[in-house]
C-alpha cells in the first residue's frame, strides 16, 4: 500500500492521540537508511527515539532472533524459566554501575521499568515519595506520566496525576539554572513538601533525553548521591534513553563515577525489541515478596535473545569507541554552526547524545521552537529524519545510530547545514 492509503487507513482506525508529523510510513530499514511505503529514501537521525544505537536490523541480532524463533517463543517466565533471561540478568548485572552486586528484574518498555523500579524503591526502604526533575521524561503509564516534568502532552486530558511525586530543578546553567539553585531546589523541596523520611527515591536523568540533551555536571551527581545516603532515599537513574553507548560509555552515570542504587535501561539494549531492565543493588532487589514483580511479556525469550546479541556487538565492534569519535565529529560540527548561523546556540554534547539550540540571538537565549520545527521539516523534505526535544521544543538532538557509515552522516549533516541556512 501507498503512504496515501495507509495514512488514510490510520486516520480511519488508529486513536487520535497516536499522532505523527510524519506521513510517511516505514517499509524497509538497514542501519542508518529507511525507504517508506512508496520507496522513498529517508536517513535516520533520529534511530527510532535513541533505540538504534546499533542500527536498523544489526545483522548479529537479525541472526539471534531468527535461531530463537525456532526454538522458543514464549512460556512466561514466571510459568516455566528460560536461559536468556538468566543470562541477560548476569550480563546486566556486569556491565551496570550500580552499588553492591546488582540484580535485575527485566521488563519490556522504559516506563514500565521505571514504574517497578519505584515498586521496588518503595518496598526496600518503606517509603513512598518520589522526586523527579523539571524536564525529565520517564514514560507515559500514570506514575511515570505525573513524574514528567513537563505537563503537555503528556499530562494534559488525563488528570488527576497519582500523588507522591515532588519536583526539583534540573541543572541548566544556560537557561538560567544553575548547579547551586538546582541543589537548593532540591533541598528545599525535601524541607517544603516531601518529607524525607516519607521519601524513597530520588529519579534522575543524568543527561535529559526528552527535556533537551542537558548534562547534569558530575558534581551535581555526586551532591545527589550524598543526599540520598544521608536521608536513606534510594538515587535511581533512568538510562533508558542515555543508556547503551549513547554518550559513549555503556551508561551515561559512568562518566561520573557516581554508583547509583539502581539504574532503569530500555531503548538501544536490543536494536528494537521490546525489552527493559531494572538493575539494582541487591538487598533492594530482593525487598520485596515472591511473585510481586512480573509481567507476561516481561523478558521474552525473543527480546532476552536480540539483548545478547546486541550486548555482544557492543564489544565485538568497539561500538563505544565508535561513539566517541561520532560524537567528537558531532561537536566539530555544531561548533562551525554556531559561528556560522545567528541563531544556533549551546552546542553541546556527551559523546554522541548531541544536540544544539535554536534561539532568536546568542545574546537573548530566546528559544525559538519554531525555526526548530522549520529545520526539522526542511530536513524531512530533503530526505533526512530528525528529531527536536526540550522544554521549549528549540533543542535539535541526534540519536542516528552509532554505526552510522561516514558517507551517510556526511550526506545528513549536509541536509541539517542547508536546512540552518535556510532558516537564518
Ligand atoms: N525514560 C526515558 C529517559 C525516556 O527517554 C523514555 C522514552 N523516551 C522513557 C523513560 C519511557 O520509555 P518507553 O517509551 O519505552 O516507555
Amino acid at each position: 500500500m501507498s503512504n496515501k492509503e495507509l495514512q488514510a487507513l490510520k486516520e480511519r482506525y488508529v486513536a487520535a492521540g497516536v499522532a505523527s508529523p510524519n506521513e510517511q510510513f516505514a517499509d524497509y530499514a538497514k542501519n542508518a537508511e529507511v525507504w517508506d511505503a512508496d520507496g522513498k529514501r529517508m536517513i535516520d537521525f533520529a534511530g527510532g527515539i535513541g533505540v538504534l544505537n546499533l542500527g536498523h536490523r544489526h545483522p548479529k541480532v537479525v541472526e539471534a532472533v531468527k535461531a530463537q524463533l525456532d526454538k522458543l517463543m514464549h512460556t512466561c517466565q514466571t510459568v516455566m524459566p528460560y536461559e536468556g533471561y538468566v543470562k541477560v540478568a548476569e550480563k546486566l548485572s556486569q556491565i551496570a554501575p550500580v552499588r553492591g552486586h546488582g540484580k535485575v528484574m527485566l521488563a519490556n518498555s522504559g516506563a514500565e521499568a521505571l514504574e517497578n523500579a519505584l515498586k521496588i524503591a518503595r518496598a526496600a526502604t518503606g517509603k513512598t515519595n518520589v522526586i523527579c526533575f523539571d524536564g525529565g521524561y520517564h514514560g507515559r503509564t500514570f506514575m511515570t506520566m505525573a513524574m514528567n516534568g513537563k505537563v503537555n502532552p503528556y499530562q494534559t486530558d488525563f488528570g488527576p496525576m497519582p500523588g507522591t511525586v515532588f519536583r526539583a530543578p534540573y541543572p541548566i546553567p544556560y537557561h538560567g539554572v544553575s548547579e547551586d539553585e538546582a541543589l537548593r531546589g532540591l533541598k528545599m523541596v525535601l524541607k517544603t513538601d516531601a518529607n524525607p523520611k516519607d521519601t524513597a527515591a530520588v529519579v534522575i536523568e543524568p543527561v535529559l533525553g526528552e527535556g533537551g540533551f542537558y548534562a547534569a555536571s558530575h558534581s551535581f551527581l555526586r551532591a545527589i548521591r550524598d543526599i540520598c545516603d544521608e536521608h536513606g532515599m534510594l538515587m535511581i537513574v533512568d538510562e533508558v534513553q542515555s543508556g547503551f553507548g549513547r554518550t559513549g560509555k555503556m551508561f551515561a552515570i559512568e562518566h561520573s563515577g557516581v554508583e547509583p542504587d539502581m539504574l532503569t535501561c530500555a531503548k538501544s539494549m536490543a536494536d528494537g525489541m521490546p525489552i527493559s531492565a531494572i538493575v539494582g543493588t541487591d538487598k533492594h532487589m530482593d525487598a520485596s515478596g515472591p511473585n510481586s514483580l512480573g509481567g507476561t511479556y516481561t523478558g521474552s525469550p525473543v527480546s532476552c535473545a536480540a539483548a545478547l546479541a546486541a550486548m555482544q556487538a557492543f564489544e565485538d565492534e568497539d561500538i563505544l569507541g565508535r561513539a566517541v569519535r561520532l560524537g567528537d565529529k558531532l561537536a566539530e560540527r555544531f561548533a562551525q554552526w554556531q559561528e556560522q548561523f545567528p541563531h544556533v546556540d549551546n552546542v553541546r554534547n556527551v559523546g554522541p547524545m548531541a544536540a544544539f539550540e535554536l534561539v532568536d540571538s546568542k545574546s537573548s537565549r530566546e528559544p525559538r521552537g519554531d525555526l526548530a520545527a522549520a529545520v526539522v521539516k526542511k530536513c524531512k523534505e530533503k530526505g533526512l529524519i530528525l528529531l527536536s526535544c526540550g522544554m521549549y521544543g528549540n533543542s535539535i538532538r541526534f540519536l542516528m545510530p552509532i554505526t552510522i557509515e561516514d558517507e551517510i552522516l556526511e550526506e545528513g549533516l549536509k541536509m541539517v547545514e542547508e536546512a540552518l541556512g535556510e532558516v537564518s
